[in-house]
This record gives C-alpha cells, structure tokens and sequence, in this order.
C-alpha cells in the first residue's frame, strides 16, 4: 500500500511536471483524450483532488493539476471522477444488457457465480457481436454438472441453465468418484481455456455431496484462482441453513488455501446476518481468504423452478408475509406458483426476500450484508426479456418500456451511491467508490493480472472511468418499471473510448475487452 502511494505521487509528480506545455507546437494536441477538471478520486492512492486526466492508447497517460490538451476533450467540471465500476457478477451478457450497466456506471461485467462453458465459445460469441464494457467468464462447476448427469451439452450461455430446470436429477443426487472426476475434467477444461476461476451454483444443487464440493475448491487452489459461490439452501432455520452452508465454504477455504468469493451475502444471509457476519469475519481475521460481495436490495431474482421454492420455503427465507414473489409487480399466491414451477420452470422472477422498504429490522439486516467491511458491490444483473420471457439481445436500444428483469440489472451502483453514500451517508464516497472499484479488481487480480490495471486512478492504469454527477447520481428502475436506464453518469469511458458522452450512450462504441486468464 505504501509503495503504491510512493510511486503513484512519483508519477503524479512526473506528469505535473510536464504538464505547463512548452512552446512546442509538436506538444499542442499530447493525449488522444482528456477528462478535464473533475475531481478525481482514486481510491488506492487516496488521491482526491481537482485534476485532468490524459489518456493515450487507452490507457491514463498523465493525472495533472495544469491544464491538458487532446483531441478529444471531456468536460468534467464538478463532476466527480472515478475508477469505472467492476461488476464481479453480472449474468446479463447481452449488448442491451450491457449498455444499462454502461448506465450504471459498470466498465466491467463478469459473469463470475454462475460461470459457463464451454468458456473459450462464451468469450468468442462476445468477441464477435462486440461490447461497450470490458467482459469475461468463469468455468462453471453446475453446467458440468447438468452435463454429466442429464447429458445435456452446455453451449456457453444462461439459457442452458433455465434449460435444465425442466429435470432435477442434478440437484440432488451425489455423484460417484468417476462422475466427480469427469465433472471436475470439464471445469479444469474451462480454467485451461482461460476462465477466471470456479462459478458455484450450489445453492440450485443444494444435495450435491461434501467430497465434490471440496473437489471444486481443491481445484480452485491447484490453478490458483477464486470460486465464486451461491451458497446451499438460503434458509434461516437450521438444518440446511445458510449458516451452515457458509460455515462449509469457511471450512473449504482453510483446508485447501483457496480463494473462496460469496456471492450475494445479502440475499444468502437475509435475516441471518449478525451471526453470519460473525462466522465470516472471525474466517478473515484469521487470514482465511473469505470475500463476498452484495447488492442494496432485498429482492432477488432467479428462475421461478429453483429448488429453493419448493417446500416450506417461506418459512425458511424468514416468514411468510416476507418472501413474496411476483413477475414485474404481479404477486403469485401458492396456486400460481404451483402452476409456473410446472409450466415455465426456467422464467425469471423476483423474490422479496427482506422488505427493507416496509420494516426497519430489514432494513439493518440488509445494510449488514451491503456495508460488510472489505465487501465488494456487485449487480446479478440478469438478461433483459419482453413481458413472455424471450431474451432481449442484439442490438436493441433503448429497450422496449415493458422489458423485464430485477431493477439490480440497470441500477445497483448508482442506488448504492445515492442511497448509501448520498443519503444516508453510511460511507464516505471514497470508500464507497472503493467497494465497486479497487475492491473487486484485487479479488481478481492474483489470478488475473490484468486487473492490476482496472480499479484504479493512476498513470499506466486502463482507462476505465466515470465521470458523474454525485449530487443526482440515482436509479430510476423500479420493481414494476425496471427498464429505466440510471442517471448522473455524464461520461463513461472504456479502455479510453467514450461509450457514454454528456449523458448520451454512443451507440457504435464498443471498446470493451475481455478479461482472461
Ligand atoms: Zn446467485
């Protein structure tokens, strides 16, 4: 930490330096971009001051206190300047769905818990329709999962999982030695294809045995890389509690020395957060490496078949006025439920699984999970679909009123932003800026090392950045109208091109790159 402070003021210096431009002509045009006269945060060197940035090839070329010139030159005059947003879990990785996050404040996307494969086909598909924000993939353990017990053939995208929810023999049953290790030879396939570690649906094949899980994580640490896991069974009463569920991850961690991310703390702990919070941070103190990210609703989204709502699952989310679900506003009572679990197990719907909005408890528990010290901010956003459920994709702008999905899909940073740091001011802006930047980028980056580069500030950094208006920085997305897009986001740059300018999306940008391993 220090020696980065050192060297970044060293290159501060450095640029300050050149910046009163010589009476060179040559130097009149230096930086194919400036960003002028914001204030510039960078959350690692704690640089918070008023500065232009000069941005060369794509990257931060000079950070100065003087005047800059370029080519292209974006006003940021009180605006505040920061790293683009790094969304560790973001399943809707389509270009609509893409360019709400750009909204939003996302640079980069990554689709992290659920993962996929085949992973080298997942990364082509998106190379070829190309992308406004920086992209990648995890291997995922449940697709060769699904593979191997259903013979069914993954072909790099979500809908091979709503697919699947049409049969159940993969959620349950455990798996022999030798389908254990074929399944592990199709994720150790998508590592070697470049996957940025281990996605873990757990939590929608919650009967999968103790010796596959510790498999997955023994993988994890011979490559060097995160899992990233929807924990078992998301329940406050025990057994099969969430608890226990993340008690398991804790014990993974520490037998193997794997990185172990969990996803979505907030819907997994729900109303259990005091004392998960309790296990997890008693794991990290003592050198453990736990990590887990949040999103600052109490609603979650998912496929209206998952496991997860079979049984006395409202009893188990905490109670049964709570755990309310519905599609774009419309309640499903337990006849409804019974009959889209049969008819259309794969759709997507909400579930209010906390009611921050109407019940204070719930709204500390769920500030538990959010504000959980060192965690990241991170969307689940989920594809886009028209009101019947087929998935909105290609290049579709803006979406139809009545698309669909969680408002989480177009507006979790810049909730967290006005709600968390504006609002209620539970965070200072740099820490709060800290927690959707640098924060993910070093959960990536001892197996990525290009997100050494992503996260951050600096001279030599990709030039990810945003520029906004942290007085109106807001959603708009609500449950019954989510596809609003989110505003205050005056300029997002990606890798140095601008995807949004004065507010406007650039419709041919497409400057995002993959993030591999
Ligand atoms: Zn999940």
């Amino acid at each position: 930490m220090l020696a980065a402070l050192l060297l970044h003021s060293l290159l501060i210096a450095g640029a300050e330096a050149q910046a009163p431009a010589p009476p060179n002509p040559a130097n009149r045009e230096d930086f194919d971009v400036v960003v002028r006269n914001g204030r510039v945060i960078d959350p690692e060197s704690g640089l918070d001051g008023v500065r232009s940035i000069g941005i060369r090839e794509g990257r931060i070329a000079a950070i100065s206190s003087t005047p800059l010139r370029g080519r292209t030159v974006l006003d940021a005059s009180g605006l505040v300047v920061a790293p683009g947003f790094i969304d560790l879990h973001a399943h809707g990785q389509d270009l609509p769905a893409a360019r709400m996050q750009a909204f939003d404040g996302v640079t980069t996307a990554l689709e992290l818990e659920a993962g996929t494969l085949p992973v080298a086909a997942a990364y082509e598909a998106v190379a070829r329709e190309g992308r406004p924000i920086n992209y990648g993939f995890a291997a995922s353990w449940l697709f060769a999962r699904i593979a191997e017990k259903e013979g069914m053939e993954p072909g790099g995208a979500i809908s091979f999982f709503q697919d699947a929810q049409r049969r159940t023999g993969w959620q349950h049953s455990i798996a022999s030695p030798e389908e254990t290790a074929r399944i592990m030879a199709r994720v150790e396939e998508g590592l070697k294809e470049g996957g940025l570690g281990i996605g873990v649906l757990a939590g929608y094949a919650p009967g999968h045995g103790r010796k596959e899980a510790f498999a997955v994580a023994q993988l994890a640490a011979k490559y060097g890389v995160p899992t990233y896991t929807h924990a078992r069974y998301m329940s406050v009463i025990e057994p099969r509690s969430s608890f226990e569920a993340l008690a398991e991850i804790v014990s993974l961690a520490a037998s193997t020395g794997a990185s172990m991310h969990i996803n979505h703390l907030n819907s997994i702990a729900t109303r259990d957060i005091p004392r998960i919070a309790e296990l997890l941070r008693g794991a990290q103190a003592r050198g453990l490496r736990v990590t887990t990210e949040a999103y600052p609703y109490g609603a979650g989204s998912t496929v209206v078949g998952a496991e997860l709502f079979r049984g006395n699952w409202r009893e188990r989310l905490g109670g049964a006025t709570s755990a309310d679900l519905e599609l774009a506003g419309v309640p499903f009572d337990d006849a409804t439920l019974a009959v889209a679990q049969e008819k259309t197990p794969g759709a997507w719907i909400v579930a209010h699984f906390m009611r921050p909005d109407r019940v204070a408890a719930d709204q500390e528990f769920l500030d538990q999970s959010v504000l959980m010290p060192d965690g990241a901010i991170a969307s689940d956003a989920m594809p886009w679909t028209s009101p019947k459920g087929d998935r909105i994709q290609g290049d579709v702008w803006p979406l139809p009123e009545d698309a669909f999905a969680h408002p989480r899909s177009a507006s979790t940073f810049t909730r967290f932003l006005r709600d968390y740091v504006r609002e209620r001011r539970k965070l200072s802006l740099r820490e709060g800026l800290r927690r959707m930047t640098l924060v993910p980028a070093r959960i990536l980056e001892a197996s990525a090392p290009q997100m050494k580069k992503k996260g951050r500030l600096q001279v030599g950094a990709d030039a990810d950045i945003v520029a906004f208006d942290p007085a109106t920085v807001s959603e708009r997305g609500t449950f019954t109208r989510p596809a609003q897009t989110a505003v205050g986001m005056r300029h997002v740059l990606v890798n140095g091109t601008a995807i949004i300018r004065d507010g406007e999306l650039v419709r041919d940008a497409k400057p995002g790159r993959p993030i591999r391993r």
